[in-house]
């Protein structure tokens, strides 16, 4: 079965999961695999209908191909998605079937955990299946809680845009950080270490009030957040924050942060280029988390993963280089280069 029938849709190979008495009712999406395997992490959401799952996962699977060619990783892309049974339901078997299911592909796909899924739900599935990550961290061994590079990595690129833009470090910047969850608040101490001005805004009050108190950092309100005077805006909530409505506010020159698909619409984009706007596209800097997970399939070390993620900011001053000189939206430039690299094997140091 493929997406093709539908325009919209990216052309993944679906492979759907089914087991009745563990309530698995789900499908992995293979988007690409020139690189290596299709890698993405499992989703567990509540869906109307299968359509619709299945076209989440085919996008979902698809984002993950630009992010790990990207990122220079020897994986395509894939994601699995299930629906998350209604009522109480046994995680263990759940989780068991998925493992199953992911051991009869032979290692094309490589799973790990996402939204709504966690370790454990990991560690049950691998009684099954050596083809996944995001499991309990391993002396010696990459692993753990990837948030922490995913903000190394924003930082970063985010050194690379602003040289780009100002042509000058963050020292003295004002930046304005949306959401204080794990990647906003570490990326937040590793602005300050480096002698920014901080902004920041998160739903939860006590979030912002904390990490005001501890790096004399300004709380602004949500709804004022985008808006405020700054060099850089930070979005690091939700996706779609680059909307008309933000743009319309925007004073920043600058935005990087770590939010996944934080352009609300395609126009959005032409935007940005028209005010000259600096867009470090997401998933050029948010790879850290990625890049981490894989190092533990690979078992690779952190020292290797320190290495990948600080190639995100070489490139990400290339990616705005190549736009600024094709006068291209930055997102436009990135994409291009993604799609050359997912369609080749990866090299074998990478
Ligand atoms: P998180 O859930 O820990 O933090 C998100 C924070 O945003 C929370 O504090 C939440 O209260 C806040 N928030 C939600 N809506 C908001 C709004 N409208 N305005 C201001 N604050 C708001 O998530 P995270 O792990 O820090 O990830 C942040 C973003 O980065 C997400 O979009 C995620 O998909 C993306 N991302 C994360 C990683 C990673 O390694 N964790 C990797 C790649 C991408």
């Amino acid at each position: 079965m493929t997406a093709a029938a539908n325009h919209e849709l990216p052309h993944v190979e679906y492979v759907r999961l089914i087991d009745e008495a563990a309530r698995l009712d789900g499908v992995i999406a293979i988007h690409s695999t020139a690189r290596g395997p299709a890698a993405g992490g499992c989703r567990l959401w509540t869906y109307p209908d299968a359509q619709t799952m299945l076209a989440d996962a085919a996008r979902l699977a698809e984002g993950m191909s630009y992010k790990n060619a990207m990122a220079e990783l020897p994986f395509g892309g894939g994601k699995s998605v299930l629906r998350r049974p209604e009522g109480d339901f046994d995680r263990r078997a759940l989780f068991e079937a998925f493992g199953r299911e992911v051991e009869k592909l032979g290692g094309r796909y490589v799973t790990a955990e996402d939204v709504g899924t966690g370790v454990e739900d990991m560690e049950f599935a691998a009684l099954h299946t050596s083809h996944v990550a995001g499991r309990s961290a391993r002396p010696g061994f990459a692993g753990g809680d990837p948030s922490p590079w995913t903000a190394l990595g924003v930082f970063e690129g985010m050194k690379a845009a602003a040289m780009f833009a100002y042509g000058s470090s963050l020292s003295g910047m004002t930046v304005a950080v949306q959401g204080l969850g794990s990647v906003g608040a570490e990326l937040c101490h590793m602005l300050a270490r480096a002698g920014a001005q901080l902004v920041v805004a998160d739903i939860v009050d006590e979030r912002a009030a904390g990490l005001a108190d501890k790096l004399g950092a300004r709380v602004a309100s949500v709804g004022d957040i985008a808006g405020v005077d700054a060099q850089v805006f930070a979005p690091c909530a939700l996706g779609g924050a680059l909307n008309d409505a933000a743009l319309d506010v925007l004073r920043a020159k600058v935005v990087c942060g770590a939010a996944n698909n934080q352009l609300a619409a395609p126009h959005i984009a032409g935007r940005l280029l028209d005010m000259d706007v600096t867009y470090a596209p997401d998933y050029v800097v948010n790879a850290g988390g990625i890049i981490n997970v894989s190092a533990e399939y690979l078992h690779e070390d952190e020292n290797q993963v320190r290495a990948r993620v600080m190639r995100i900011g070489p490139r990400t001053a290339d990616i705005l280089e190549q736009a600024g000189e094709l006068h291209l939206p930055t997102s436009q430039v990135a994409n291009r280069i993604a799609e050359q690299l997912m369609a080749q094997p990866a090299q074998a140091n990478t």
